[in-house]
């Protein structure tokens, strides 16, 4: 399975970000993410970072040019004997396009995009208790009923913080970008017989138990 080309798309909230750090792990591959890299970009406060916030803080999708030239970057990393997991990207179908035609180019293909499902109602709640680790980036859920203590990542003890885009207002907004640009992606895939639906309702143990059998 090593040198498999993988996809991961999913609503925010999935639980996509969790699978993808387990995937990770199991698969020897180039794994990126177009969320981590803006928000580092934004941690370096550079042009770019700074040029992205602005969207995603409102929970719109940063521009197409943009995204696609900084994973087209990206993708010059990998290994020839090795694939990649993309996490987060393509995010419309003008994103799918414009990577089919990249990898066209350097005469590579998909083998599996994974849609996480998991209904709404579910996805607000998830959302709305998600920190994020500023070192690893790993995201958690924390409940009010766990107590007050400074909560650290589960992961590597880092410092936990609430994504800006995790705001109420945000969650709303980023849900009906989902709707409207990205779900149009999934028939996209269907009809190239790429897609595989994974429910994302359970434990990250079950989940990944599921992610494990899509890659047989
Ligand atoms: P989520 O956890 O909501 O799936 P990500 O960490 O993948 O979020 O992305 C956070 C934000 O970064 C998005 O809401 C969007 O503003 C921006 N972003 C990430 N990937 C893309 C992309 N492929 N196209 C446009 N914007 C993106
Ligand atoms: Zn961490």
């Amino acid at each position: 399975m090593d040198t498999s080309n993988i996809i991961l798309v999913g609503p925010p909230g999935a639980g996509k970000g969790t699978q993808a750090i387990m995937l990770r792990e199991k698969l020897d591959a180039l794994y990126i993410s177009t969320g981590d890299l803006f928000r580092s970009h934004l941690s370096n406060e550079t042009d770019l970072g700074k040029e992205a916030q602005k969207y995603m803080s409102a929970g719109e999708l940063v521009p197409d040019a943009l995204t696609i030239n900084m994973l087209s970057q990206e993708l010059e990393k990998k290994a020839d004997d090795h694939g990649f997991i993309l996490d987060g990207f393509p995010r419309n179908v003008v994103q799918a396009d414009a990577l089919s035609e990249l990898l066209d180019r350097k005469d590579l293909s998909i083998d599996l995009v994974l849609f996480f499902n998991v209904p709404n109602d579910e996805l607000v709640r998830r959302l709305s208790t998600r920190y994020t680790c500023k070192v690893c980036q790993a995201p958690q859920n924390i409940n009010e009923s766990e107590g007050n203590a400074t909560p650290k990542c589960n992961l590597c003890e880092g410092e936990l913080y609430q994504r800006s885009d995790d705001a109420p207002e945000s969650i709303k907004r980023r849900l009906d970008v989902y709707d409207e640009e990205t779900k149009p992606i999934l028939n996209y895939y269907e009809e190239q017989n790429l897609l595989t639906e994974i429910n994302s309702v359970g434990s990250v143990e079950e989940v990944f138990t599921r992610v494990e059998g899509a890659l047989q």
